[in-house]
């Protein structure tokens, strides 16, 4: 029989989310032919999004707009995304593995007495069944599991399953649908903004983290300048944290951010188990330390043994003629 997935949607300051294309490429890895993937848009004047849903695989988008949905608060949107699964009843649900998909997924299975799966980073269909590939133990592990039974949810790690490729001529169904405002619910006064940062560190393809070698809020300048030539994010270590150089928004590691970006680039961090927990997924890992013994350069592709603030205004001044 013929089966709808859901691929809940997120959008951020009037722009959708990359890894909301990747959790539609992962949706297109799960169908077969006369299956649906339907893509749910919960916010506020957010019904323009919908096209660019369109041209990454979904054959229909939920639009569920409303001034109430304009922030995230878990009971509205909860209660937005249990109004789309009445109507079209997936038997799977798919969300990015951010803050907010990780806040909501949970909520959503435990709504529907579904099974719940966080952090996929592969899927497979073998025969009949799909199997989902998610680390554990800081990654040191990965465990495949399937699902016994329907409806379940996912949560997909950014940066990990590619999107189809974007073609503006698909287009999908739109159906506007009206939200009831649940009966008990919260209102957010104020929204307070900590990383500053222009690209989100989970989704970025070239993250240039500092530790506490920076030894100062300043000494994050250069890093800063490197990242914005390449385009990338900046990330810390938790010593960076503690030490007060940095916001605790930007820590990668076990008790902060995963990161899988295509080039991780480590300055003054020592390599602790807990950060490696954070970042050893990337797949070009470039450490700056000057010591030759530090355990980062065992996890490193290239390793550059020196002073940061001498290194990284010098790969800035060749990135920038080269670009
Ligand atoms: P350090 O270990 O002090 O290393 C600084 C490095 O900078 C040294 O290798 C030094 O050689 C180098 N250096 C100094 N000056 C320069 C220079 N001028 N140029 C180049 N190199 C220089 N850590 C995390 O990062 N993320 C986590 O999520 C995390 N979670 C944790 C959870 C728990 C339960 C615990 C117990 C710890 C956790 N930690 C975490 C902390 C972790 O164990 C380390 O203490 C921390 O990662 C060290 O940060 P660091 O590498 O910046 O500092």
């Amino acid at each position: 029989m013929a089966k709808t997935i859901l691929v809940v949607a997120e959008a951020r300051a009037g722009k959708l989310r990359q890894v909301s294309f990747e959790a539609l490429g992962a949706a297109s890895s799960c169908i077969e032919a006369g299956d649906t993937i339907t893509a749910l848009l919960i916010g506020s004047q957010i019904e323009t999004l919908a096209s660019e849903l369109a041209a990454y695989g979904a054959n229909q988008i939920i639009v569920i707009d409303h001034t109430d949905l304009e922030q995230y608060r878990p009971d509205a949107y909860v209660a937005a995304v249990q109004q789309a699964i009445e109507q079209i009843k997936p038997e799977l649900i798919i969300l990015g593995h951010t803050a907010i998909g990780r806040d909501l997924a949970p909520l959503i299975a435990a709504s529907l007495s579904a099974g719940q799966l966080s952090d996929v980073v592969a899927i497979e269909k073998i025969t009949d069944d799909l199997v989902f590939t998610r680390p554990l133990y800081a990654g040191k592990v990965f465990e495949r599991v399937s699902f016994a039974s329907t409806p379940c949810v996912l949560t997909i790690r950014p940066n990990n399953i590619p999107p189809l490729s974007q073609d503006s001529s698909l287009q999908a169904e739109v159906i506007n649908l009206p939200y009831t405002v649940p009966t008990l619910h919260t209102i957010i006064r104020d929204v307070v903004k900590k990383a500053s940062g222009a690209i989100d560190l989970s989704e970025a393809k070239i993250v240039i983290s500092g530790g506490r070698g920076v030894k100062s809020a300043d000494g994050f300048k250069p890093l800063e300048e490197l990242a914005s030539l390449l385009n990338g994010a900046v990330g810390a270590s938790r010593g960076a944290c503690d030490a007060g150089y940095c916001d605790y928004g930007m820590q990668i590691g076990q008790t902060g951010k995963v990161v899988t970006p295509e080039i991780y680039i480590a300055c003054g961090i020592s390599g602790a188990i807990q950060h490696l927990a954070g970042m050893s997924g990337s797949r070009v890992i470039i450490a700056i330390n000057k010591d030759p013994e530090a355990p980062i350069f065992k996890v490193a592709d290239y390793g550059i043994v020196g002073d940061l603030f001498e290194v990284v205004p010098l790969l800035t001044e060749e990135f920038r003629k080269v670009l």
